[in-house]
């Protein structure tokens, strides 16, 4: 089974930008009710969405007070566990960030290794791309970062 995903987030000033659980040097954070990570946002509801069952806001309400400020390596390590408890195994991710900036790629390997971690798989299954939009639209205008993402599981 396959599970597509797929998040935005706006920055904003004064926080932190984290994405796939790395804290990157950047001009903004990303809003959020949680650490705002847009990447495991959307591979969570890629994994959620291949289980066949409900999407983040299910598990995560907004507003929950329970999720404010929580990493979202937890939120992956959810989905890890609702698979477990689907009887269900995760084979691979794969996700593509879309920001104007910053540049990912230093960053990569320590995204890999953390979703990796949080899904029970290892890095090498952890796919992780980045791409500009070429100035156009909100992520063109760098407005936030959307992030887009697939999970496969047997
Ligand atoms: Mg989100």
């Amino acid at each position: 089974m396959i599970g597509i995903g797929y998040d935005v987030h706006r920055f904003k000033e004064g926080r932190p930008l984290i994405l796939g659980g790395v804290e990157i040097p950047h001009s903004h954070g990303l809003d959020g009710h949680s650490d705002a990570d847009v990447l495991c946002h959307a591979l969570a509801d890629a994994v959620l969405g291949a289980l066949g069952l409900p999407d983040i806001g299910f598990y995560f309400p907004p507003g929950d007070p329970s999720c404010a400020g929580i990493s979202s390596l937890k939120i992956l390590e959810k989905c890890r566990q609702l698979a477990d408890e689907e009887g269900r195994t995760l084979i691979n991710v794969d996700a593509t960030l879309v920001a104007e900036a910053p540049k990912v790629l230093p960053h990569r390997e320590a995204m890999r290794i953390n979703i990796g971690q949080a899904l029970g798989i290892p890095p090498q299954r952890v796919g992780i791309k980045a791409t500009t939009n070429e100035t156009m639209g909100f992520v063109g205008r760098r407005e936030g970062i959307a992030a887009m993402a697939v999970a496969q599981v047997s």
